[in-house]
């Protein structure tokens, strides 16, 4: 048996709906605009872009419901509501009408992310890791099983911040849809199972501070809410 230096950390995990069992996380890839009003307020032109990629720690999970204090070195920290995939059957090169097979269930999420260390990597064509990977920035709601969801191709996806519409589209809008992503993804790493998927934003992306409530949901799938808290103190 392996004798490790010191304990190992705990498994990252997130919950699942309707069950006090929890779903083990082995890595979050992200994929970056995905919806063609998203990618056009970013600056960018939707139709001339394959589908790129970036990554978070798995480590960077939180609940829904919990508390996240504002994250260090950034004054512009963004809210992106996403529709989640969860791994349930790992594989490489999966073909795009067969990603239904691998995929234990979906929910939404919330990928913060720090934009003026974002806009400043762009900028000097430098990697988006502490933009995107800093600690609590994968917010993910409760798993559904895919045997439970109805629908991955349609449904409203939203965001709200104290209660005012923030961010409104529909699955439908996904550029590279489902299928399709999960299929390039698995071309570019083998996929495992507990692997995350976040399927990018709808435009209206924007800052949140300190005392904000954001909430947000797919419907008919999963709703999410976090309460934006004060900074960690040093001492924390
Ligand atoms: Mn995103």
């Amino acid at each position: 048996m392996t004798q490790f230096a010191f304990p190992p950390h705990p498994q990252p995990s997130v919950a699942i709906a309707g069950s006090t069992d929890r779903f083990p996380v082995r890595r979050i890839f992200c994929v970056g605009r995905n919806y063609a009003a998203h990618a056009r307020e970013m600056g960018k032109d939707p139709d001339r872009e394959p589908p790129f990629f970036f990554a978070k720690p798995a480590d960077a999970v939180v609940d829904s419901g919990a508390r996240v204090p504002y994250p260090p070195q950034t004054h512009d920290l963004h809210h992106e509501i996403e529709l989640v995939l969860a791994i349930g059957t790992g594989g490489a090169d999966i073909a795009p009408d067969a990603v239904a097979g691998h995929l234990w269930g979906a929910t939404v999420g919330n990928d913060l992310t720090r934009r003026d260390l974002q806009n400043a990597a762009k900028q000097l064509g430098q990697p988006w890791d502490m933009a995107k990977g800093f600690d609590n920035s994968a917010i993910i709601a409760p798993l559904v099983p895919i045997s439970r969801v109805s629908s991955l191709a349609q449904g409203r996806i939203w965001l709200a911040v104290n209660g005012a519409l923030r961010q409104e589209a529909d699955l439908s809008d996904l550029i590279w849809p489902v299928g399709q992503l999960v299929a390039i993804l698995s071309g570019l790493i083998r996929l495992e199972r507990g692997d995350l998927v976040m399927t990018g934003t709808p435009a209206g992306v924007g800052p949140v501070v300190p005392g904000d409530l954001i909430t947000g949901g797919i419907d008919g799938l999963a709703a999410i809410s976090t309460l934006i808290a004060p900074p960690r103190s040093a001492a924390d």
